[in-house]
């Protein structure tokens, strides 16, 4: 009798518990949600860096080109169509929402010869100095804080430039963004 009164109590606790959880989630995933609208542009943070980059590369004789930086979600799903019901090779794994230029936090890019051509050749090593113009760029953004995603263990996209801020994409889609302030 009495640890059947027990075991009641303790049910009563527990959905108690688990209803205030559930509360707390919705209440605040939805006001997050509510006052954090997408983004519009790239991140200014993302920005400077970027711009440095492109500085610093062109000190060492490598013209770097960003062919791609904020991209709205709508983009986003137009581009992961292609290749799947639209014509061309799949450039994405991402849907809108799921890619970090979704959230101005992202840059591709490519690198410019002299006659002015866009090119993606890793190998290439146009100011002569025995190491891959693209793979400069690459060390030069990673000492700047940004992650590659040549090194991604499965879709490896080579152009690929991100920075976030340590915010999980769950955590972007919720609507947190990063605080950073610009350095001058
Ligand atoms: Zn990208």
């Amino acid at each position: 009798m009495k640890t059947k009164r027990l075991r009641s109590k303790f049910m009563t606790f527990c959905m108690l518990l688990i209803g205030l959880i559930v509360i707390y989630q919705y209440t605040t995933n939805y006001f997050v949600k509510k006052n954090t609208p997408m983004p519009t542009e790239l991140h200014p943070f993302v920005q400077e860096k970027t711009n440095q980059l492109v500085q610093m590369m062109a000190e060492k004789g490598i013209t770097m080109i960003i062919t791609d930086d904020f991209r709205s979600a709508e983009e986003q799903n137009i581009l992961y169509e292609k290749g799947r019901t639209t014509e061309g090779n799949i450039v994405t794994h991402a849907r809108g929402g799921e890619s970090l230029h979704n959230y101005g936090l992202a840059v591709d890019f490519a690198l410019k010869t002299t006659e002015g051509n866009a090119i993606w050749d890793m190998e290439f090593d146009g100011n002569a100095n025995g190491t891959s113009d693209w793979m400069e760029v690459v060390e030069t953004a990673k000492s700047l804080g940004f992650e590659w995603g040549g090194d991604w263990p499965q879709f490896k996209d080579y152009p690929h430039l991100q920075m976030d801020f340590g915010l999980s994409l769950a955590e972007l889609q919720r609507g947190e963004r990063p605080n950073v302030a610009i350095d001058h």
